[in-house]
């Protein structure tokens, strides 16, 4: 964001040589001077487009395209953060901390999924450190931050431990929108982390393994090409709400969606193996089968709707 001054040049008033007399109702003397926010050219005001093209519903935080603390420079990736509190509210992101002034990240993430726009223009995230494409100590000016209010867990932890399914794939969707948008590969997304770990300490975002996120943001970015996004059909209640099958999943159901696809959809899945393990082979499969179907999303995510038009029995 940047603020400009559009300023009338002070001149003499015919009327009353009074300057000082005049209001700024006069319009031959007065100074007037009006502030403007307006976006820098390359701040992101498209976030809440590119992210609804994508499937998610993102609330925009009031004023999140004049919040900022000025103008981008060129946009050349995103780095993802955890807020250090499973409950950290997207208003605490937008308005900042009485030592820190918001906003603190251009998106939020809560563990439910939902995710906010709160700000367009530049946000204290990303502090000093470095990368290779990004110029040292710049990353704010470069690069668009997501918070998730996450713990983190702790720097040891397991890819994923406390960070339930909704946060997650939110994150990986969000990831994937933005770099498509930026004609990016998912190689332009990194944690905060990767940047300033040494010059900062920083950990975050905690229990997740940056190769694993980018590698699920590239199965993302190639399974929904930008601008055709797919509409949702009405998720199906009853016996699939419960559904939610994805890449590391196992156990007897897995084995029953395994079984579905291959003997239903022999054409692409008839060479599955039914392990009950959900891999690659598995996503591949899924993803196949949403993309002929139509309606669905391609995410190779098996939630009620894809499981409903599978009509995949409940084991
Ligand atoms: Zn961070």
């Amino acid at each position: 964001m940047a603020t400009s001054w559009r300023t009338t040049p002070r001149k003499r008033c015919s009327a009353t040589r009074n300057i000082l007399g005049c209001r700024s109702s006069c319009p031959r003397c007065c100074e007037v001077v009006v502030p403007q926010i307006r976006p820098g050219a390359q701040d992101p005001t498209w976030l809440a487009v590119v992210l609804r093209a994508e499937g998610l519903a993102p609330v925009e935080y009031p004023g999140w395209r004049s919040r900022g603390h000025g103008a981008f420079k060129d946009l050349r990736g995103v780095m993802v953060h955890h807020t250090g509190s499973d409950t950290a509210s997207a208003a605490s992101i937008a308005e900042g901390r009485p030592d820190l002034a918001g906003p603190l990240s251009q998106l939020h993430i809560a563990r439910d999924g939902t995710v906010t726009v709160v700000a367009a223009g530049v946000a204290w995230h990303a502090g000093v450190g470095m990368y290779p494409w990004v110029p040292a100590n710049m990353g704010n000016w470069h690069l668009i931050g997501i918070e998730c209010a996450n713990s983190g867990t702790s720097p040891s932890a397991p890819h994923r431990r406390n960070w339930p399914d909704a946060q997650y794939f939110a994150l990986v969707r969000c990831c994937a929108a933005i770099n498509r948008h930026l004609g990016q590969t998912s190689a332009r997304t990194i944690g905060h982390k990767e940047y300033a770990g040494h010059a900062q300490g920083k950990w975050d975002p905690g229990a997740i393994d940056m190769d694993v996120l980018r590698s699920d943001i590239a199965v993302t970015i190639a399974s929904a090409p930008a601008g055709t996004p797919t509409p949702r059909p009405p998720v199906p209640v009853g016996a699939y709400t419960g559904i939610l099958l994805y890449r590391g999943s196992a156990g007897p159901q897995v084995a029953e969606l395994q079984r579905r696809l291959r003997t239903a959809y022999a054409a692409y899945a008839g060479d599955l193996v039914v392990d009950g393990v959900y891999g690659p082979q598995t996503g591949r499969a899924v993803r196949e089968f949403q993309r002929r179907s139509g309606g669905l999303e391609v995410d190779g995510i098996v939630g009620p709707a894809t499981a409903a038009a599978l009509r995949l029995r409940i084991v």
